[in-house]
């Protein structure tokens, strides 16, 4: 889609000399690792505009003018970004290719539109009256606006001031829609997305602004609101603050993946900057390989509560799948990488990566923990668990070490487990992003449509219900893909993060509510065909296996599928009916 190869961009940035292009422009002089000047675009005459080389950024502290080499040109010469870049190559002798008869980028109007607003916002948060509570809220972070100015936060005001300002600018409506800035209502009239918000500009991988994360400030809905999916912005395939970061990632050759932008901007702050983060959603398999283009290994700083080791395990599972290498650290419970920083420091962080354990390890620990490989369903069920990860490890010789690892830890041959991680790992291979509920194989005329959704309309009734399903069921164990979507959300109170599909499914078990159900009985049949349904698969999985096995071994696993399905019609005594009924719907 982009007219010059984004390595070919990459290229031209590292071999360019910031110091000296902006120097042609302004007198800079050094002070400490930095270069000083008075600032170019709004014509001081204190030394205000600084030029921070090994960021490859500049930043006026007055104006809030700031970006790299290119937006230099951009805003300084009034050059469009290919010409920016092309400007920057010719000077570094790097050659690009001619433009092809493609003509200019058609997105260009949205990026300028974009950057436009972003330097607009960063100048109501220091200077809007209105401000005053984001400013506040800054503090009470423990940040300063000297700090986080450079990395361009912003303030939404809640009133349409943005729609003036950009109109002043001869930024047209059309394009500020396209964009995302704004949302037209349902009587016709246009209204800012954001108000009354602390914004995180959100970067593409060329350093250029193309969304927001948005804070609310004081009371309201959703918490974070994020710029919707645009032409320039896709939330699962962009990382926050990998424009920074991926410079620190092919240094220090690892990645740390936090969960929300305070703990990207603490952790880098303190000088740790190979610091990422997913926009608000579990991490996606593009996001994983944007990673894997820059860093061999991730280390996973996310809370450790259970929400957090839910997201832990499921961003852990991509990363693999993308053959990366993943660890987890641990925080003392209670604390975020944000706190924690303000605590310890960038020393006592630094200790805690260093203690971090592979990803697989660490499920092995908490299941330990939780005496899960004391008896023997415990150590199917610690097995069920563990499988997801082993399948997810792309890795040959980390498939091989993961296999050893848990055949030791659950006390299985490792020729049975490699057998087991082939045969289940082919079903859920096949199941593709476009699955649908799978039919129920018990009808239970009770739930609506489905126990998943059951569950949901459960989950969205609040306490006790919410702690109670959470606590049953593994969201692993919802197999309708923006029910999981919306059941990890809502048990992370993290709705705003959805995307649109899941969003839309909220939106309806929201509508449809629990109406005349009765919550204990709905919650009951729910849970037990959960259940039903995994103890159902254990006993495909056996019988998949029973042709392969010696005499002995086989006389050993019937007796553990006599188990299983004692176990399953104690949890639906119809169990058997109903498959026979299912098999033969003619009898
Ligand atoms: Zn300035």
């Amino acid at each position: 889609m982009s007219l010059i190869p984004d390595d070919v961009i990459e290229q031209v940035r590292e071999a360019a000399d910031i110091v000296g292009i902006i120097g042609e422009h302004v007198e800079l002089k050094r002070t400490g690792s930095d270069f000083r000047a008075p600032c170019p675009f709004h014509g001081g005459t204190h030394r205000n505009f600084a030029v921070i080389p090994r960021k490859g950024m500049y930043y006026c502290f007055v104006c809030h003018a700031g970006g790299d080499v290119f937006t230099f040109f951009m805003k300084k010469l009034g050059m469009d970004y290919p010409t920016a870049v092309r400007e920057v190559a010719r000077r570094v002798g790097i050659t690009i290719p001619e433009r092809g008869p493609t003509g200019p980028d058609p997105r260009e109007p949205l990026y300028s539109a974009v950057a436009a607003a972003a330097d607009w916002f960063a100048r109501q948060l220091l200077e809007n009256p209105e401000a005053q509570v984001a400013r506040d809220y800054v503090t009470t972070r423990h940040l300063d606006l000297e700090t986080v100015q450079p990395l361009g936060l912003g303030y939404a005001p809640k009133s349409k001031a943005l729609l003036d300002a950009m109109k002043g600018l001869g930024v047209r409506d059309e394009v500020l829609l396209e964009a995302g800035l704004l949302a037209r209502r349902e009587d016709g009239t246009l209204a800012p997305r954001f108000r009354g918000r602390l914004l995180f500009p959100i970067h593409d991988l060329r350093a250029r602004v193309v969304g927001f994360g948005g804070r609310i400030l004081g009371e309201g809905e959703p918490k974070y609101l994020n710029s919707p999916d645009t032409p320039i912005f896709h939330k699962g395939k962009l990382l926050y603050n990998l424009h920074v970061a991926k410079h620190a990632m092919r240094k220090a050759e690892r990645a740390i993946l936090v969960e929300g932008y305070f703990d990207v901007l603490r952790v880098s702050l303190a000088g740790i900057e190979e610091v990422v983060a997913p926009l608000g959603t579990g991490l996606t398999a593009e996001q994983a390989q944007l990673v894997k283009r820059h860093a061999p290994h991730v280390i996973l700083l996310y809370d450790s509560d259970e929400p957090g080791l839910r997201a832990t395990f499921r961003a852990g599972d991509e990363l693999l799948r993308e053959g990366l290498r993943v660890s987890v650290a641990t925080l003392p419970a209670g604390e975020d990488p944000d706190t924690l920083v303000q605590k310890k420091g960038a020393a006592g962080l630094e200790e805690i990566l260093k203690d971090a354990v592979d990803v697989l390890e660490r499920k092995i620990q908490i299941l330990d923990r939780k005496g899960f490989f004391g008896t023997l369903p415990g150590r199917r069920r610690a097995l069920d668990r563990l499988l997801p990860t082993i399948r997810a490890a792309t890795d040959p010789i980390t498939r091989e070490l993961y296999i050893s690892r848990v055949a030791e830890a659950a006390g299985v041959r490792k020729d049975v487990l490699e057998r087991e991680v082939t045969i289940s790992g082919k079903g859920k291979g096949e199941r593709g992003p476009g699955s649908t509920i799978p039919p129920s194989p018990f009808p239970i005329p009770q739930l609506p449509a489905s126990a998943e959704k059951a569950l949901l309309l459960l989950l969205l009734e609040g306490e006790p219900w919410k702690s109670r399903v959470t606590e049953a069921v593994d969201p692993e164990e919802l197999e309708f893909p923006p029910y999981r979507a919306v059941f990890e959300s809502v048990a992370d109170d993290a709705v705003l993060a959805l995307d649109d599909t899941s969003a839309r499914a909220y939106e309806q078990l929201k509508a449809e509510g629990l109406g005349a159900r009765d919550p204990n009985e709905m919650y009951e049949l729910a849970v037990n065909w959960m259940e039903a349904r995994r103890l159902e698969r254990q006993l495909e999985r056996l019988d998949d296996q029973l042709p392969f096995e010696s005499p002995e071994r086989q006389a050993s696993l019937i007796a553990e599928k006599r188990r299983v399905f004692d176990e399953l019609r104690k949890r639906y005594p119809r169990y058997k009916i109903a498959k026979r009924r299912r098999g033969a719907p003619g009898t």
